[in-house]
């Protein structure tokens, strides 16, 4: 059975109809790259699957793990397995990185009849998740997200990906600049997070990315449908070619 289906989905954000259709299945074990020109709908899709405040499903169902998913509030989405790195706050002052982390993984293993993880075995889990991404302890310490340089961001991100153990992760690398630190750092972490229960969606505007993350699926989404669907030569295509080969706008390369 399919980890995530996403059938019709139509979505609205500020009155607007920004997704028009988007039909997605992504299987346990496979990694999806989403790739399309800059305001064409990709990070709505990743804010509607989170349950973000303002974006209005007018048609469609998405189903996780079989269940509809977007009946559940965003606490029970993440508590159910599914993660978005943006959906933890940017910057909350005072609050350390690892006391957020640690509330966010209790709560999940509740949902689960887990027993909740004391300060030192969470504190022991996240030493030995760090060394993934090379975060240090005085990192882990500082408060959420706050001054966070972009590298140090995407760093966090895969770190506390790496703490929640999610069955789906969605990844919006957003427009902003990767350097080839945090590139690399991206890539690492979801490779080395790749395995047969997990499915991911990268939403990305780098082909650049995919050179160090090989995709099982990639779509190209064009004004809020997705437009093209193919393996990993797709990405290579469009590096080569740009979107204008697919006829959209104007041929300029992303
Ligand atoms: P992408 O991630 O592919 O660059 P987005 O999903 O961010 O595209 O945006 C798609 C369209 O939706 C754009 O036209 C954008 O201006 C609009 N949009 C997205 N979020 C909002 C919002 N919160 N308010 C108003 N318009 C929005
Ligand atoms: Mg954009
Ligand atoms: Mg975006």
């Amino acid at each position: 059975m399919a980890l995530l289906t996403v059938r019709n989905l139509h979505a609205r954000v500020a009155g607007k109809d920004i997704l028009k259709g988007i039909d997605l299945e992504v299987a346990p074990g496979e990694v999806h790259a989403i790739m399309g020109p800059n305001g064409s709908g990709k990070s709505t899709l990743a804010s509607v699957l989170a349950g973000r405040d303002g974006y209005e499903v007018t048609q469609g169902e998405v189903l996780f793990d079989g269940k509809p998913l977007l009946e559940l509030s965003p606490e029970a989405r993440a508590a159910a397995g599914v993660f978005l790195a943006f959906q933890y706050p940017v910057e909350i002052p005072g609050v350390g990185n690892i006391h957020f982390l640690r509330t966010a993984l209790n709560a999940q293993r509740r949902s689960k009849g887990l027993e909740e993880l004391d300060a030192m075995d969470f504190l022991q889990l996240a030493k030995e998740k760090s060394k993934l991404v090379q975060l240090d302890a005085a990192f882990m310490n500082r408060s959420v997200n706050e001054g966070f340089s972009g590298g140090e961001k995407k760093r966090n991100e895969i770190f506390q990906m790496a703490v929640l153990e999610p069955r789906l992760a969605i990844l919006d690398e957003t427009d902003s600049g990767l350097d080839i630190d945090a590139l690399r750092t991206v890539a690492g972490g979801v490779n080395a997070l790749r395995s047969p229960e997990r499915g991911m969606v990268l939403i990305t505007h780098y082909q650049r990315l995919l050179d160090y993350i090989v995709p099982d699926k990639v779509h190209v989404i064009a004004a809020g449908r997705i437009v093209r669907s193919g393996g990993r030569e797709l990405a290579l295509e469009l590096e080569e070619k740009g979107y204008g080969w697919l006829g959209l706008d104007g041929g300029k390369k992303a």
